[in-house]
Protein backbone atom coordinates (compact mmCIF):
# COMPACT_ATOMS: atom_id res chain seq x y z
CA UNK A 1 0.00 0.00 0.00
CA UNK A 2 0.93 3.75 -0.52
CA UNK A 3 0.69 5.06 2.76
CA UNK A 4 1.05 8.96 3.83
CA UNK A 5 1.71 9.86 7.39
CA UNK A 6 1.40 13.35 9.02
CA UNK A 7 3.28 13.84 12.15
CA UNK A 8 5.63 10.76 11.13
CA UNK A 9 8.24 11.70 12.75
CA UNK A 10 6.74 12.12 16.06
CA UNK A 11 6.45 9.35 18.82
CA UNK A 12 3.92 7.51 17.54
CA UNK A 13 4.20 8.63 13.80
CA UNK A 14 7.88 7.12 13.52
CA UNK A 15 6.77 3.99 15.25
CA UNK A 16 3.98 3.83 12.68
CA UNK A 17 6.19 4.50 9.71
CA UNK A 18 8.69 1.91 10.98
CA UNK A 19 5.55 -0.81 11.26
CA UNK A 20 4.73 -0.03 7.79
CA UNK A 21 8.26 0.17 6.11
CA UNK A 22 9.05 -3.47 8.08
CA UNK A 23 5.61 -4.55 6.18
CA UNK A 24 6.97 -3.67 2.59
CA UNK A 25 4.47 -0.55 2.42
CA UNK A 26 5.53 2.57 0.65
CA UNK A 27 4.94 5.58 3.47
CA UNK A 28 5.29 8.93 2.40
CA UNK A 29 6.10 11.10 5.92
CA UNK A 30 4.39 14.75 6.14
CA UNK A 31 6.06 16.52 9.03
CA UNK A 32 7.37 20.27 10.14
CA UNK A 33 9.08 18.91 13.25
CA UNK A 34 7.98 21.48 15.36
CA UNK A 35 7.51 18.81 17.91
CA UNK A 36 9.12 15.83 16.40
CA UNK A 37 12.80 14.58 14.98
CA UNK A 38 14.58 13.15 12.62
CA UNK A 39 16.44 10.92 14.59
CA UNK A 40 12.95 9.39 15.09
CA UNK A 41 13.16 8.14 11.66
CA UNK A 42 17.07 8.20 10.66
CA UNK A 43 16.72 4.20 10.05
CA UNK A 44 14.11 5.10 7.27
CA UNK A 45 15.83 7.94 5.35
CA UNK A 46 17.97 5.71 3.20
CA UNK A 47 15.19 3.57 1.99
CA UNK A 48 13.72 3.46 -1.15
CA UNK A 49 10.11 2.42 0.50
CA UNK A 50 10.24 5.81 2.86
CA UNK A 51 9.87 9.25 1.75
CA UNK A 52 9.95 12.51 3.78
CA UNK A 53 8.36 15.78 2.98
CA UNK A 54 8.66 18.96 5.20
CA UNK A 55 5.66 20.33 4.87
CA UNK A 56 2.95 21.88 7.56
CA UNK A 57 0.06 20.46 7.16
CA UNK A 58 -2.00 23.39 8.04
CA UNK A 59 -1.66 24.32 4.80
CA UNK A 60 -2.25 22.39 1.26
CA UNK A 61 0.04 19.31 0.33
CA UNK A 62 -0.21 18.15 -3.17
CA UNK A 63 1.07 15.03 -4.08
CA UNK A 64 1.63 13.36 -7.50
CA UNK A 65 1.84 9.11 -6.03
CA UNK A 66 -1.30 7.24 -5.86
CA UNK A 67 -2.30 6.70 -2.30
CA UNK A 68 -4.25 4.03 -0.11
CA UNK A 69 -4.73 5.36 3.09
CA UNK A 70 -3.94 9.26 4.52
CA UNK A 71 -3.28 8.78 8.57
CA UNK A 72 -3.14 12.01 10.03
CA UNK A 73 -1.39 11.97 13.20
CA UNK A 74 0.26 15.07 13.11
CA UNK A 75 -0.76 17.55 15.85
CA UNK A 76 0.74 19.62 18.98
CA UNK A 77 0.01 16.93 21.20
CA UNK A 78 1.49 17.26 24.80
CA UNK A 79 0.01 19.86 27.04
CA UNK A 80 2.77 21.83 27.52
CA UNK A 81 3.63 22.27 23.79
CA UNK A 82 -0.14 23.17 23.47
CA UNK A 83 -0.76 25.51 26.33
CA UNK A 84 2.56 27.27 24.65
CA UNK A 85 1.26 27.36 20.82
CA UNK A 86 -2.55 27.17 20.94
CA UNK A 87 -3.25 28.56 17.40
CA UNK A 88 -1.41 26.06 15.21
CA UNK A 89 -2.78 23.40 17.75
CA UNK A 90 -6.03 24.58 16.14
CA UNK A 91 -4.77 25.21 12.72
CA UNK A 92 -2.98 21.74 12.47
CA UNK A 93 -6.67 19.97 13.92
CA UNK A 94 -8.97 21.77 11.96
CA UNK A 95 -7.12 23.11 8.68
CA UNK A 96 -4.54 20.43 8.63
CA UNK A 97 -7.69 17.42 8.94
CA UNK A 98 -9.22 19.64 6.48
CA UNK A 99 -6.27 19.20 3.89
CA UNK A 100 -5.78 15.76 4.47
CA UNK A 101 -9.54 14.87 3.84
CA UNK A 102 -8.84 16.98 0.75
CA UNK A 103 -6.24 14.62 0.02
CA UNK A 104 -7.72 11.55 0.65
CA UNK A 105 -10.64 12.61 -1.25
CA UNK A 106 -9.15 13.56 -4.64
CA UNK A 107 -6.91 9.80 -4.20
CA UNK A 108 -9.39 7.75 -3.87
CA UNK A 109 -7.85 6.93 -0.47
CA UNK A 110 -9.09 6.32 3.29
CA UNK A 111 -8.97 8.23 5.89
CA UNK A 112 -7.84 7.61 9.55
CA UNK A 113 -8.25 10.46 12.22
CA UNK A 114 -5.39 10.49 15.14
CA UNK A 115 -8.22 11.65 17.84
CA UNK A 116 -7.51 11.39 21.26
CA UNK A 117 -9.19 10.53 24.79
CA UNK A 118 -9.32 14.91 25.37
CA UNK A 119 -12.75 14.29 23.24
CA UNK A 120 -13.93 13.63 26.30
CA UNK A 121 -12.47 16.71 28.52
CA UNK A 122 -12.88 16.04 32.48
CA UNK A 123 -15.03 12.73 31.61
CA UNK A 124 -18.52 12.60 33.90
CA UNK A 125 -18.78 8.67 32.95
CA UNK A 126 -16.21 6.23 34.12
CA UNK A 127 -15.34 4.73 32.06
CA UNK A 128 -15.08 6.51 28.95
CA UNK A 129 -17.04 4.27 25.84
CA UNK A 130 -16.87 6.02 22.56
CA UNK A 131 -20.84 7.04 22.95
CA UNK A 132 -20.11 9.48 25.55
CA UNK A 133 -20.22 12.98 24.21
CA UNK A 134 -17.56 14.45 26.91
CA UNK A 135 -17.27 17.60 29.03
CA UNK A 136 -15.05 19.92 27.74
CA UNK A 137 -14.56 23.07 27.98
CA UNK A 138 -15.07 25.25 25.24
CA UNK A 139 -12.96 28.20 26.35
CA UNK A 140 -10.27 26.80 28.81
CA UNK A 141 -6.45 26.50 28.26
CA UNK A 142 -6.97 23.11 26.55
CA UNK A 143 -10.26 23.40 23.70
CA UNK A 144 -7.26 24.36 21.79
CA UNK A 145 -6.35 21.25 21.79
CA UNK A 146 -9.64 19.22 22.97
CA UNK A 147 -11.78 21.47 20.22
CA UNK A 148 -9.79 21.03 17.70
CA UNK A 149 -9.77 16.91 17.95
CA UNK A 150 -13.29 17.27 18.07
CA UNK A 151 -13.76 20.02 14.81
CA UNK A 152 -11.28 16.91 13.42
CA UNK A 153 -13.86 14.09 13.87
CA UNK A 154 -16.78 16.44 13.09
CA UNK A 155 -14.99 17.11 9.34
CA UNK A 156 -14.21 13.64 9.26
CA UNK A 157 -17.51 12.83 9.28
CA UNK A 158 -18.87 15.63 6.82
CA UNK A 159 -16.80 13.64 4.39
CA UNK A 160 -18.11 10.40 5.35
CA UNK A 161 -21.42 11.58 5.17
CA UNK A 162 -20.91 14.24 1.85
CA UNK A 163 -18.68 12.16 -0.18
CA UNK A 164 -19.12 8.18 1.18
CA UNK A 165 -15.17 8.75 2.01
CA UNK A 166 -13.66 5.90 3.91
CA UNK A 167 -12.61 6.93 7.46
CA UNK A 168 -11.24 5.72 10.93
CA UNK A 169 -11.61 7.44 13.92
CA UNK A 170 -8.67 6.17 16.84
CA UNK A 171 -9.47 7.96 20.33
CA UNK A 172 -5.57 7.33 21.51
CA UNK A 173 -5.61 7.39 25.21
CA UNK A 174 -2.18 8.02 27.01
CA UNK A 175 0.48 6.29 25.59
CA UNK A 176 4.61 6.15 26.33
CA UNK A 177 7.39 4.31 25.03
CA UNK A 178 10.80 4.90 23.44
CA UNK A 179 10.73 8.05 21.18
CA UNK A 180 8.73 9.77 23.26
CA UNK A 181 10.66 13.10 23.43
CA UNK A 182 12.35 13.53 26.89
CA UNK A 183 11.51 17.42 27.55
CA UNK A 184 7.34 17.47 26.16
CA UNK A 185 6.52 17.29 29.99
CA UNK A 186 4.49 14.32 29.51
CA UNK A 187 4.02 12.42 33.18
CA UNK A 188 5.83 9.26 32.01
CA UNK A 189 8.64 10.70 30.30
CA UNK A 190 9.01 13.84 33.03
CA UNK A 191 9.32 11.41 35.89
CA UNK A 192 11.30 9.01 34.41
CA UNK A 193 14.20 11.52 33.22
CA UNK A 194 13.50 13.65 36.85
CA UNK A 195 14.29 9.80 38.31
CA UNK A 196 17.08 8.96 36.11
CA UNK A 197 19.30 12.88 36.94
CA UNK A 198 18.05 12.10 40.65
CA UNK A 199 15.80 15.41 40.61
CA UNK A 200 12.56 15.60 42.39
CA UNK A 201 9.61 13.43 40.58
CA UNK A 202 6.56 17.12 39.76
CA UNK A 203 3.40 15.88 40.71
CA UNK A 204 0.56 17.87 40.19
CA UNK A 205 -2.26 18.45 42.47
CA UNK A 206 -2.16 15.42 45.13
CA UNK A 207 -1.63 12.84 42.36
CA UNK A 208 -4.88 11.61 43.19
CA UNK A 209 -5.98 11.90 39.51
CA UNK A 210 -6.31 9.03 37.01
CA UNK A 211 -4.39 8.26 33.96
CA UNK A 212 -4.55 4.51 31.98
CA UNK A 213 -1.01 4.27 30.14
CA UNK A 214 -0.86 1.87 27.08
CA UNK A 215 2.76 0.98 25.91
CA UNK A 216 3.66 1.99 21.87
CA UNK A 217 3.93 -1.44 20.57
CA UNK A 218 0.16 -2.68 21.90
CA UNK A 219 -1.55 0.71 20.49
CA UNK A 220 0.89 0.70 16.70
CA UNK A 221 -0.55 -3.14 16.68
CA UNK A 222 -4.26 -2.14 17.35
CA UNK A 223 -3.73 1.13 14.61
CA UNK A 224 -2.80 -1.49 12.34
CA UNK A 225 -6.13 -3.77 13.47
CA UNK A 226 -8.25 -1.35 12.76
CA UNK A 227 -7.37 -0.04 9.11
CA UNK A 228 -7.87 -4.19 7.89
CA UNK A 229 -11.47 -3.35 9.15
CA UNK A 230 -14.29 -1.52 7.74
CA UNK A 231 -15.67 0.28 10.75
CA UNK A 232 -16.37 3.76 10.30
CA UNK A 233 -17.14 5.14 13.76
CA UNK A 234 -14.72 6.01 16.41
CA UNK A 235 -12.85 3.73 18.67
CA UNK A 236 -11.13 3.79 21.96
CA UNK A 237 -7.78 2.40 21.57
CA UNK A 238 -5.51 2.33 25.26
CA UNK A 239 -4.66 0.66 28.45
CA UNK A 240 -7.68 0.09 30.69
CA UNK A 241 -5.31 -0.36 33.41
CA UNK A 242 -5.66 2.12 35.59
CA UNK A 243 -2.88 4.11 37.94
CA UNK A 244 -2.83 7.42 40.25
CA UNK A 245 -0.16 9.79 39.33
CA UNK A 246 1.43 9.30 42.50
CA UNK A 247 1.31 5.68 42.22
CA UNK A 248 2.86 6.19 38.97
CA UNK A 249 5.61 8.32 40.75
CA UNK A 250 6.07 5.32 42.75
CA UNK A 251 6.42 2.71 40.65
CA UNK A 252 8.98 4.72 38.22
CA UNK A 253 11.36 5.40 41.45
CA UNK A 254 11.18 1.30 42.32
CA UNK A 255 12.12 0.82 38.74
CA UNK A 256 14.98 3.63 38.46
CA UNK A 257 16.49 2.67 42.19
CA UNK A 258 16.24 6.14 42.57
CA UNK A 259 16.24 8.33 45.59
CA UNK A 260 14.38 11.03 44.24
CA UNK A 261 11.74 13.15 45.72
CA UNK A 262 8.44 13.73 44.89
CA UNK A 263 7.59 17.59 44.66
CA UNK A 264 3.87 18.74 44.74
CA UNK A 265 3.44 21.79 42.37
CA UNK A 266 0.28 22.71 41.83
CA UNK A 267 -2.57 21.16 39.37
CA UNK A 268 -2.77 22.91 35.72
CA UNK A 269 -6.43 24.46 34.87
CA UNK A 270 -9.09 21.87 33.30
CA UNK A 271 -6.46 19.34 34.21
CA UNK A 272 -8.95 15.82 34.13
CA UNK A 273 -9.34 14.06 37.26
CA UNK A 274 -9.85 10.62 36.05
CA UNK A 275 -9.32 8.56 32.58
CA UNK A 276 -9.65 5.19 31.73
CA UNK A 277 -11.13 3.90 28.10
CA UNK A 278 -13.73 0.89 28.03
CA UNK A 279 -12.25 -1.30 25.49
CA UNK A 280 -15.25 -3.01 25.30
CA UNK A 281 -16.04 -2.31 21.18
CA UNK A 282 -12.18 -2.62 20.11
CA UNK A 283 -11.82 -6.58 21.97
CA UNK A 284 -14.81 -7.28 20.36
CA UNK A 285 -14.69 -5.70 16.59
CA UNK A 286 -10.48 -6.34 16.43
CA UNK A 287 -9.90 -8.47 18.83
CA UNK A 288 -7.81 -6.46 20.24
CA UNK A 289 -6.36 -6.08 23.81
CA UNK A 290 -3.01 -4.83 25.19
CA UNK A 291 -0.28 -7.32 25.87
CA UNK A 292 2.21 -5.33 27.84
CA UNK A 293 2.04 -4.64 31.49
CA UNK A 294 3.10 -1.04 33.15
CA UNK A 295 5.76 -2.00 34.66
CA UNK A 296 7.53 -4.31 31.64
CA UNK A 297 6.67 -1.35 29.57
CA UNK A 298 8.28 1.41 31.82
CA UNK A 299 11.54 -0.55 31.95
CA UNK A 300 11.84 -0.39 28.31
CA UNK A 301 11.11 3.40 28.20
CA UNK A 302 13.54 3.85 31.39
CA UNK A 303 16.24 1.71 28.88
CA UNK A 304 15.47 4.20 26.09
CA UNK A 305 15.89 7.55 28.18
CA UNK A 306 18.96 5.84 30.50
CA UNK A 307 20.84 5.40 26.96
CA UNK A 308 19.93 8.73 25.59
CA UNK A 309 21.00 10.74 28.57
CA UNK A 310 24.48 8.34 28.75
CA UNK A 311 25.09 9.79 25.26
CA UNK A 312 24.48 13.33 26.61
CA UNK A 313 21.07 13.74 23.86
CA UNK A 314 19.35 14.69 26.89
CA UNK A 315 19.96 18.07 29.18
P1 LIG B 1 4.38 14.08 18.80
O1 LIG B 1 4.46 15.51 19.18
O2 LIG B 1 5.52 13.20 19.16
O3 LIG B 1 4.13 13.93 17.24
C1 LIG B 1 3.36 14.85 16.51
C2 LIG B 1 4.10 15.11 15.21
O4 LIG B 1 3.32 16.02 14.39
C3 LIG B 1 5.45 15.78 15.41
O5 LIG B 1 6.44 15.10 14.65
C4 LIG B 1 5.26 17.21 14.90
O6 LIG B 1 6.44 17.77 14.40
C5 LIG B 1 4.20 16.99 13.84
N1 LIG B 1 3.39 18.18 13.53
C6 LIG B 1 2.71 18.96 14.41
N2 LIG B 1 2.06 19.93 13.73
C7 LIG B 1 2.33 19.74 12.41
C8 LIG B 1 1.93 20.40 11.23
N3 LIG B 1 1.13 21.48 11.26
N4 LIG B 1 2.38 19.94 10.05
C9 LIG B 1 3.19 18.84 9.99
N5 LIG B 1 3.59 18.18 11.09
C10 LIG B 1 3.16 18.63 12.30
O7 LIG B 1 3.02 13.51 19.42
P2 LIG B 1 2.47 12.01 19.48
O8 LIG B 1 2.32 11.66 20.90
O9 LIG B 1 3.23 11.13 18.58
O10 LIG B 1 1.01 12.22 18.90
C11 LIG B 1 0.67 11.81 17.59
C12 LIG B 1 -0.83 11.93 17.41
O11 LIG B 1 -1.52 11.07 18.34
C13 LIG B 1 -1.35 13.33 17.64
O12 LIG B 1 -2.36 13.63 16.70
C14 LIG B 1 -1.95 13.26 19.03
O13 LIG B 1 -2.99 14.19 19.21
C15 LIG B 1 -2.44 11.83 19.09
N6 LIG B 1 -2.51 11.34 20.46
C16 LIG B 1 -1.37 11.00 21.15
C17 LIG B 1 -1.49 10.55 22.45
C18 LIG B 1 -0.29 10.12 23.26
O14 LIG B 1 -0.45 9.70 24.42
N7 LIG B 1 0.92 10.17 22.75
C19 LIG B 1 -2.75 10.46 23.07
C20 LIG B 1 -3.86 10.84 22.34
C21 LIG B 1 -3.74 11.26 21.02
N1 LIG C 1 1.55 15.33 35.60
C1 LIG C 1 2.26 15.43 36.80
N2 LIG C 1 3.57 15.75 36.74
C2 LIG C 1 4.24 15.99 35.59
C3 LIG C 1 3.53 15.89 34.37
C4 LIG C 1 2.19 15.58 34.42
O1 LIG C 1 1.70 15.21 37.89
O2 LIG C 1 5.45 16.28 35.65
C5 LIG C 1 0.13 14.97 35.65
C6 LIG C 1 -0.80 15.89 34.88
O3 LIG C 1 -1.24 16.94 35.70
C7 LIG C 1 -1.92 14.93 34.51
C8 LIG C 1 -1.20 13.60 34.30
O4 LIG C 1 0.02 13.71 34.98
O5 LIG C 1 -2.84 14.81 35.58
C9 LIG C 1 -0.95 13.25 32.84
O6 LIG C 1 -0.32 14.37 32.23
P1 LIG C 1 0.20 14.34 30.72
O7 LIG C 1 0.69 15.71 30.42
O8 LIG C 1 1.13 13.21 30.54
O9 LIG C 1 -1.08 13.99 29.84
P2 LIG C 1 -2.65 14.36 29.87
O10 LIG C 1 -3.30 13.07 30.13
O11 LIG C 1 -2.93 15.35 30.96
O12 LIG C 1 -2.89 14.90 28.51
Amino acid sequence: MNILITGGAGFIGSHLCKRFVQRNDYVICVDNFITGSKENIKELLGSPRFILVDHDISTPLYREEDLDWVLHFASIASPKHYLELPIKTLKSGLLGTHNCLGIAKEKGAKFLLASTSEVYGDPGIHPQCEEYNGNVSITGPRSCYDESKRGAEALTYAYLRQHNLGVRVVRIFNTYGPLMQADDGRVVSNFIVQALKGHDLTIYGDGEQTRSFCYIDDLTRGILKIIQIDYALPLNLGNPCEFKIIDLAQIILKLTKSKSKLKFLPLPEDDPKKRCPDIGKVKTLLGWQPEVGLEDGLAKTIEYFRARLKKGYID
